[in-house]
């Protein structure tokens, strides 16, 4: 067996057993959560190892890199799904329309036109996630909680893009109580959604640092890069 491909049974392994006894002490089903491998600056064989030691959903946050790995990728294309979660811009809506499974990081009705305009008509309808600015959300994107409503029934009404839920990334914080907190605030605005009559039923919150506080508070997808693949190197 090759290095990386033992090094990411092992950190696989590692994560999954996390997400399992988070989900123990939450009295949920550890199949409930999905875990999200965040491959962005790595490479293609990282991905490659990373399915071979048996995961199927993957995280890019950069349009052009994460093209190049899908197409590097295209033998797999059938037993892998691509999730973009980095901002998106209104100009590269269209082949993350074309290429991708999953859209997290909706955070404009404008956008989320684009992608269902754009979204191939072979093609299923693109699962997307409005992206929310809990209290303190460290990137500042996403819209407020106040707005969320409106947005997320528009975005439901769009006919070539399936609205599953709600996604965040909180700005760091150190104790598990700290942790818990913004993911409690979107667990509560996804139920007032659910309450509304949309048919939602995920939760995208928890990173490598904070995945036991997501899962506490509901989260069905954890997105996990560090954990997962190693320190990232932007310099590359
Ligand atoms: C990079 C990234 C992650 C993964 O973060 P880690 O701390 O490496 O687990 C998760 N979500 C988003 C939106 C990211 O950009």
């Amino acid at each position: 067996m090759s290095d990386l491909l033992h090094s990411l049974r092992h950190n696989l392994a590692d994560v999954q057993q996390r997400i399992a006894r988070a989900a123990q002490a939450a009295g949920r089903d550890a199949q409930s959560v999905t875990l999200l491998a965040v491959s962005k600056t790595f490479p293609a064989d990282a991905v490659r190892a990373a399915h071979a030691a048996g995961q199927r959903a993957f995280g890019e946050n950069y349009v052009q890199e994460a093209l190049d790995k899908i197409q590097t990728l295209a033998d797999l294309r059938a037993s892998l799904e691509w999730h973009f979660i980095g901002p998106l811009q209104s100009n590269k809506t269209r082949p993350v329309a074309e290429h991708f499974d999953w859209v997290h990081s909706v955070d404009r009705l404008k956008i989320a036109q684009r992608l269902s305009e754009q979204r191939p008509d072979n093609l299923p309808p693109l699962n997307v996630c409005l992206q929310v600015n809990v209290s303190g959300e460290a990137s500042k994107s996403g819209v407020a909680i106040a707005e969320a409503a409106a947005i997320a029934h528009q975005i439901a009404a769009l006919p070539k893009l399936k609205l599953r839920g709600l996604m965040s990334i909180p700005e760091p914080a150190g104790d598990l109580d700290a942790q818990r907190a913004p993911h409690r605030e979107l667990r509560e605005l996804f139920e007032r959604l659910r309450n509304d009559g949309l048919a939602l039923d995920t939760l995208s919150m928890g990173m490598s640092a904070d995945l036991e506080a997501a899962v506490l508070e509901g989260a069905t997808i954890v997105r996990v890069g560090t954990a997962i693949f190693g320190a990232r190197d932007y310099s590359r």
